[in-house]
């Protein structure tokens, strides 16, 4: 007999789907509830867990999860997937960029949460404990909020755990994207935050890292762009998600491994100083050099008050689209852009 699991009021059973609500946090007159399906197959098998939506404008990968959970069929699975499309359902209601506006903190780096601190630290202690502890495996979607563009690719958690970290590296590799990005601690990272902040582009904090370093291989996707669902996007998701699930034997099928992948690393966030219009040189995907002039930062004037030049030989994965630029950092717009080494 195939045991059930239980998340929240949500029960599967075997050789069905169920589509429920995960109550995650209480506000004053009303509750925070993450849409939640479990489908369970009728043999035995593995646990994937997916969540998507940590942002609540990057689209590709909340509608990939949304496909996904509707039409996959128990009937034809062994063990159990677990997704979540909408992780910061708040986000998602108010088109909030990278925070969850009731409390105004990213949930991207607050794992593994704290039941005893502001809301977003509540969700992620639930995610961590109640969901992606139960999984054998965990994928995290993200890819761009809406105010960015970005090269796609996977994260790839580096715990010095080598078995882990090789079962990490095969579940990215179910992804038909072009790059990994090893990623570290902070403690063990020459990633630099931009001047004036602490915003790093390091593994801390990350749900795939709270779970690989608990001995649960993980990865993340990043695929999308400026608040669009675009069917390109969101098939890297689908389609890396149904290889996953062959990869796992949870579905039938020989998966395909996407191995001939460059890996990023050393990533950094450059930022501006100044404040005014910012107009961008380079697209991402750009290869860069070091010194090279990559935006301005004009007056209202049209003159250049400022140019952002590149700190490292490198690509630009990650770039912010807005033209406002503040001088200095915010939670939505802690840099300009996010260039890496490329191997
Ligand atoms: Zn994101």
């Amino acid at each position: 007999m195939t045991a059930s699991i239980q998340i929240g009021d949500v029960k599967s059973s075997p050789g069905h789907s169920v589509h429920g609500s995960f109550k995650v946090a209480e506000r004053a007159a009303s509750s925070i509830e993450l849409p939640i399906s479990i489908i369970q197959g009728k043999s035995e098998g593995p646990t994937l867990v997916i969540v998507a939506g940590e942002h609540g404008c990057e689209y590709s990968g909340i509608v990939a999860a949304v496909k996904l959970a509707h039409e996959l069929n128990a009937s034809e699975m062994m063990g159990t997937v677990i997704i979540l499309p909408l992780a910061n359902p708040v986000a998602f209601d108010t088109r909030s960029l990278f925070v969850n506006p009731i409390d105004q903190v990213n949930p991207y780096g607050a794992y593994p949460g704290d039941p005893g601190a502001t809301v977003t630290f509540q969700i992620a202690h639930k995610i961590l404990n109640e969901v992606a502890l139960k999984g054998d495996a965990v994928v995290h979607l993200h890819g761009a909020d809406y105010n960015e563009a970005l090269v796609p690719f996977n994260y790839v958690p580096i715990t010095g755990n080598g078995l882990v970290d090789s079962r990490s590296s095969q579940l990215a590799s179910c992804f038909p994207v072009s790059y990994h990005l090893n990623a570290l601690p902070a403690a063990k990272s020459n990633s630099v935050p931009p001047v004036g902040t602490t915003y790093a582009v390091t593994a801390d904090g990350t749900l795939y890292w709270e779970v690989a370093t608990r001995g649960i291989p993980a990865t993340m996707l990043e695929a999308g762009k400026e608040g669009k669902a675009d069917k390109e996007t969101v098939s890297i998701h689908y389609d890396g998600l149904i290889n996953v699930m062959k990869h796992l034997g949870i579905l039938a099928g020989t998966p395909r491994y996407h191995r001939s992948v460059k890996t990023l690393k050393n990533p950094v966030l450059v930022a501006n100083r100044r404040a005014g219009l910012f107009i961008p040189k380079t697209e991402y995907g750009d290869v860069v050099k070091r010194g090279q002039a990559l935006g301005e930062i004009w007056n209202f004037r049209g003159e250049v008050i400022e140019t952002i030049k590149s700190p490292i030989d490198g690509m630009v994965v990650c770039r912010i689209n807005f033209a406002a630029a503040d001088s200095y950092p915010t939670q939505t717009q802690p840099y300009l852009f996010y260039i890496t080494e490329v191997e």
